[in-house]
């Protein structure tokens, strides 16, 4: 029984997630057009930040529900260091260009996704939900953080959440997230249909698909365990401008490392 408790509990943890807007989409859109109110608190769990009393190493304490980003053993994000190589398997991706559906949630800019876009481990396919970015990034590569990460949330058929992280770093524009960052909102509120406008997330991929494998967390309140890590060891470039453009809205919004504890860190490929 315990599986499918703990299964059950990721759900309902996910549920309250505001990274996670599309598993209570139509209620969140709904609260959010009503109250005016931010996606944060539409989504129904307590208020929470980066810094000061609302910080990281508050969390735990501001909800009851927030008590695994204290109390867990297997947290993200962690420090990239010393992967063990192994036959990690196989990962594929099938992401399609779309509408672009944009929200700033109070914590981050989201790009909610359309069914059909796919990520593959092993035997099982995992649809992507949303993307959404962190400054600056919240795993450490050898104790480095890069500028930004970018999160692809996927779930399974069996409700199983697995998050994919690639680093951005300052280089050339990256012409795959401006029609993104044109149409960011400058505060929170409910979700932006633009238009016209088209995303297409595999352009955000890395065409070095070396990775590293671990099973950890959201990065953001509830915290849940149970989450399938796959982060890119290269980074995509995007511009320094779009980087101050990001950092205007969101300074800091990432979650500091976490103790790998007793887990293992898999390096593919090496
Ligand atoms: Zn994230």
């Amino acid at each position: 029984m315990r599986p499918m408790l703990a299964r059950r509990s990721l759900l309902r943890s996910a549920a309250l997630c505001p990274l996670c807007a599309p598993l209570t989409a139509p209620l969140g859109a709904a609260l959010g057009a009503t109250l005016g109110a931010s996606a944060a608190r539409a989504s129904g769990g307590a208020h929470w930040g980066y810094e000061g009393a609302d910080g990281p190493e508050h969390w735990a304490a501001l909800s009851p529900e927030y008590r695994a980003c204290t109390a867990g053993t297997e947290q993200t994000p962690i420090d990239l260091a010393a992967g063990i190589p192994a036959q990690t398997g196989r990962i594929g991706f099938a992401y399609h260009p779309q509408p672009l559906q944009v929200v700033n949630n109070g914590h981050t800019i989201q790009v909610n996704v359309a069914p059909g876009s796919m990520m593959a481990i092993g035997e099982t396919g995992y649809e992507l939900l949303q993307f959404h970015f962190h400054h600056p990034a919240e795993h450490l590569l050898a104790g480095k953080a890069a500028a930004m990460e970018c999160h692809f949330v996927h779930r399974s058929p069996a409700g199983a959440l697995a998050v994919a992280g690639v680093f951005l770093q300052p280089g050339r524009v990256n012409a795959a997230l401006v029609p993104i960052w044109k149409a960011m909102p400058v505060a929170a509120g409910p979700v932006q249909a633009v238009a016209g406008v088209t995303v297409d997330p595999a352009a955000l991929l890395p065409r070095d698909r070396t990775y590293f494998r671990y099973m950890g967390s959201l990065t953001t309140p509830p915290c849940s365990e149970g989450v399938l890590w796959t982060v890119f060891r290269d980074p995509v470039a995007l511009a320094p401008e779009q980087i101050r453009a990001f950092a205007a809205l969101f300074p800091m919004n990432a979650r500091p490392a976490q103790p790998l504890g007793r887990r293992f860190l898999l390096e593919s490929g090496v």
